[in-house]
């Protein structure tokens, strides 16, 4: 049993867009037990395409294609798979059907070149898409079974759940079932993290640990197999006892989980607001805060005071300050904190100011140089001095003091 995955766009090959749909589908086909062999990614261009699908169906069993569905000329999936199984394409009245079905519910005329989405090669089933108008195709050709997917992530996913997964019972039953795993942690380094992992990591394993970087948050990714599902789960469980109870202070999530849904967490289960003053970051705080669903009760809202006038003016901090100390001082993020605390009537005041680069750092204020402030309830606030490097980015700079802030008030939080 092999599958491959053939993702088709221009796009992808020019650089200008990730193909990101592979790599998701290959993690949903190893939790099958279905092994992924080949991934191939090529442009729009018909010729290549219908290369790519004869190489494709000599060598694998199941052919995952994404992309190239649209009804525009670019778009030569329908006609490519045609070609290389050997059958003319046909306008298939329940894709039509299902199209207009699309255009009518989102009130919007069907355009003629639309029609051209209801084409498939004979002998090919649809599979139908709840959230976009191109219908997706089901087909056996020679002895592989040829699925095609729209390009547009969520689309693809969305229908690989609905409709897809189900249909691939048949190819799950002969391998063994791949889970992965993953336990976020933030406010260590990478190599303090993999050191007291060492037994953890040591190659040969089982089941299988590795560390893996990204924005500062730490992540072991934990992959087990087994029979079933069931089995693999259980040979999983003990490693993942053991890494939740040596590293409990660090870890801030699981799965997509990262500081800010932990942050969230703490402010729930406290009853806690947070509000937030930001000068570097520029609102990547507040982002980060309002990227987590639910958050309304607990975010009254915050500031972006870049200019020393704005931290005045929307926030009190003294004039003062400013010219004694400058805007990236411990003194300033403390009066942001207070400021921004004291206006939004919340729990909690964070606050940012640093020199985020890559120019405009001096000997005593370096590029990499931030402070974060936090105030709290008992009228107290505390200070963080950051050295994050000239050398990193301004993007680095800026996702890690942001990180780094809210994490802070996910400990603070976490105290109470
Ligand atoms: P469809 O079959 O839905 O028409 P398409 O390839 O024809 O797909 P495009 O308009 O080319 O549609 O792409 C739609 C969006 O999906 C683009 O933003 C594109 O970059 C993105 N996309 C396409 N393929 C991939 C992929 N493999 N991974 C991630 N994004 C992708
Ligand atoms: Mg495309």
């Amino acid at each position: 049993m092999k599958a491959e995955i053939i993702a088709i766009g221009s796009e992808l090959v020019s650089g200008q867009s990730l193909d990101t749909n592979s790599q998701w589908l290959s993690r949903e086909l190893s939790t099958l037990g279905i092994p992924v062999h080949f991934h191939t990614t090529l442009g729009d261009d018909l010729d290549e395409n219908v290369a790519a699908f004869r190489i494709a169906i000599a060598r694998a069993d199941l052919i995952l294609v994404s992309g190239g569905l649209g009804p525009t000329q670019d778009d030569l999936t329908r006609e490519a798979l045609a070609l290389v199984a050997g059958v003319p394409l046909v306008e298939k009245a329940e894709a039509l059907e299902a199209i207009t079905a699309m255009f009518a519910r989102r009130s919007r005329p069907m355009a003629e070149r639309n029609r051209v989405q209801a084409l498939f090669p004979v002998g090919a089933e649809m599979v139908p898409n709840r959230v976009g108008t191109a219908p997706g195709i089901w087909m056996k050709v020679a002895n592989a079974v040829v699925t095609c997917l729209p390009g547009v992530p969520s689309e693809l996913r969305t229908m690989y759940e609905e409709q897809v997964r189900p249909r691939l019972n048949q190819f799950a039953t002969s391998g063994r079932v791949i889970l992965h795993h993953k336990i976020n942690l933030f406010g260590k380094g990478e190599s303090d993290v993999e050191a007291a992992a060492l037994d953890l990591t040591a190659r040969g394993r089982i089941p299988e640990v590795g560390i893996t970087a990204h924005d500062a948050t730490i992540s072991f990714r934990i992959s087990a197999e087994g029979a079933t599902e069931e089995e693999a789960r259980l040979a999983m469980e003990p490693t993942l006892t053991l890494i939740r109870e040596r590293f409990i202070e660090l870890i801030v999530g699981e799965g997509t989980g990262d500081v800010a849904e932990a942050l969230l967490a703490q402010l729930v289960r406290t009853g806690s607001t947070l509000a937030t003053a930001e000068s570097c970051t520029g609102g990547l705080v507040a982002q980060m805060i309002t990227a987590q669903p639910g958050v309304s009760d607990y975010f009254p809202g915050g500031v972006v005071s870049y200019a020393n006038q704005a931290k005045q003016e929307l926030l009190g901090v003294p004039a003062s300050l400013l010219t004694t100390y400058g805007a990236v001082s411990a003194e300033v993020a403390e009066a942001m904190a207070i400021g921004v605390r004291e206006r939004f009537h919340a729990t909690l005041g964070l606050s940012v100011t640093g020199v985020a680069g890559p120019t405009g750092g001096t000997p005593e204020k370096p590029v990499g140089l931030v402070f974060l402030g936090l105030a709290t309830p008992d009228g107290r606030v505390q200070t963080r001095r950051l050295e994050i490097g000239p050398e990193q980015p301004r993007e680095i700079i800026q996702r890690r003091s942001a990180k780094h802030v809210l994490n802070w008030a996910r400990l603070a939080l976490l105290a109470l």
